[in-house]
């Protein structure tokens, strides 16, 4: 394992801020060239893992973040947030106001009944054949068999996937219900959220109060597989609200933020490949420094670079790859952690390319890509629906040699291009915001040769802090704060880093 060095040494990191006579002349403008990259479609070439539970502890940046809630603890509370690790206090709860839910013979607290008679009735105005009520209250008693009939025919693991412990199961606070098709068809099957009554369920419910409480994709959220069949009431407000603020599971509105279970969860965050091919996450604390990595993927190889963005805008990081095959693969961020299979973006020589990515134009509402090939001709590729590139650009030349990293070096809103020269000047060269540039480029720095990766980062010594962190050829991580249009305090943050791939 990697180490790193979370005191504010400065090690052997040297001072590289000399001022320097501009190298390069200001990239011009050019006009629309229509050769389109190739359209998305999804391969599977390159898998990832399901990441560790990782606790939030670095500030989102982009997931726009929200105080958290304590978790109601009451079991009679309609908010009540039971599961794996919330059981019921006390464990043997059962509430007072049972009724019937629809003359079933199954019970519900008396307002989740009256509400669910509302929802039974939308769906069967609504054409889709209508719902049946399976199952409802379940005391502990009765939990507890259901348990240990499940136990003994799947075994514990696939037991605690399907059903809940005595005491930490919702059928046990009177507000769940599972229900199926009218007809009987996909009962406590998956295949009833393909179904008219399913579709129409998980889309109105949160109208009558009730929320699908274990959707598709938030099994390390929930601890339980996908259920479309199981409904909790929280009231029409709380239903609402999550709906309206994007929150799929009750953990994640109590979390304050419907991305703190994503694989990267802050603009600070570091990801790199190791030389065995594992993505690996390093968090940032919100202190200046990273906490214990997990393992967010496998078989990273064959990368020649790969940057991590919000590509589509929804909010969780994504991770942009360029392979050494000359594919450009987005790997999709979900809330509930993990990624997509990969989502082919470009083909053909994007590994002869030299590229940054970031926000160019404002114009876009999704970060492109703005680089050149061996031929130094400065091209920007646009991104305007969040998957596949639009039409590119071209926006300067004789930029051959130079490494590009794109960030805001002089506070103005608008991303620049900040280019290492081939002796190892750094340039800024100004944004205008607009997709080209908006003036000369300024000498930022000397001697950032033996950099060989520039890192922009968001909050990793605070809430609104900037900074570019640097990985040297020598293997340390040292971080530079940027101000505007200055540099800040550097500090080391990270050694041995020798081998490593690191995101930018
Ligand atoms: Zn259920």
């Amino acid at each position: 394992m990697r180490s790193h060095i979370r005191s504010g040494s400065m090690g052997n990191a040297r001072r590289r801020l000399a001022a320097c006579a501009a190298v390069f002349s200001l990239a011009v403008a050019g006009g629309v060239v229509a050769a389109a990259p190739a359209t998305a479609a999804p391969t599977q070439a390159v898998t990832t893992t399901a990441p560790a539970a990782v606790a939030q502890t670095a500030v989102p940046t982009t997931a726009n973040p929200l105080p958290s809630v304590d978790p109601v603890g009451d079991p009679a509370n309609l908010s009540v947030l039971v599961n794996k690790s919330r059981p019921l206090n006390p464990v043997s709860y059962a509430p007072g106001d049972l009724v019937n839910a629809r003359g079933s013979g199954q019970y519900l607290r008396a307002e989740a009944a009256a509400w669910l008679n509302g929802l039974f009735q939308g769906a069967a105005d609504a054409g889709t054949g209508g719902l049946a009520v399976v199952s409802g209250y379940r005391s502990y008693a009765q939990q507890q068999q259901v348990y240990s009939y499940y136990v003994s025919i799947y075994g514990q693991a696939q037991a605690d996937l399907i059903s809940a412990r005595p005491g930490h199961s919702e059928h046990q606070t009177g507000l769940a219900v599972d229900v199926g098709n009218a007809n009987g068809s996909c009962g406590l099957s998956t295949c009833f959220g393909d179904t008219a009554a399913g579709i129409w369920v998980a889309a109105n419910a949160h109208r009558y109060g009730f929320i699908v409480r274990y959707p598709n994709g938030y099994t390390n959220v929930t601890g339980y597989s996908y259920e479309p069949w199981h409904l909790r009431y929280v009231g029409v407000d709380l239903a609402t609200e999550m709906k309206r603020r994007g929150f799929p599971t009750m953990e994640q509105y109590f979390a304050g933020n419907p991305t703190a279970y994503a694989s990267i969860t802050s603009g600070a965050d570091l990801v790199a490949a190791d030389s065995s091919g594992r993505l690996l996450r390093y968090p940032a604390h919100g202190g200046g420094g990273y906490g214990i990595p997990s393992v967010i993927g496998s078989n990273w190889h064959g990368l020649k670079q790969a940057f991590v963005v919000d590509w589509d805008a929804d909010g969780v990081y994504d991770i942009l790859a360029q392979w050494d095959n000359g594919t450009l693969g987005l790997f999709k961020g979900w809330p509930g952690g993990a990624f997509s299979t990969q989502i082919v973006v470009g083909t053909g020589d994007w590994d002869k390319m030299t590229i940054t990515v970031g926000k160019w134009s404002a114009a876009q509402g999704y970060p492109g890509i703005v680089g050149y090939f061996p031929d130094g001709g400065l091209r920007y590729y646009p991104n305007t629906s969040g998957r596949a590139l639009s039409y590119r650009v071209d926006i300067g030349s004789g930029w051959a040699g130079m490494g590009l990293t794109m960030a805001d070096w002089n506070g103005d809103g608008a991303n620049d291009i900040l280019a290492i020269t081939t002796s190892g000047h750094l340039l800024s060269y100004p944004g205008n915001g607009g997709g080209g540039f908006a003036g000369l480029p300024a000498t930022v720095g000397s001697g950032w040769g033996t950099m060989k990766a520039l890192v922009p980062s968001f909050g990793l010594s605070g809430p609104g802090t900037r900074s570019i962190t640097a990985q040297t050829v020598d293997g340390y991580l040292v971080d530079y704060a940027l101000g505007v249009g200055v540099w800040g305090a550097q500090r080391q943050v990270g050694n041995g880093w020798n081998g490593m791939k690191l995101f930018r």
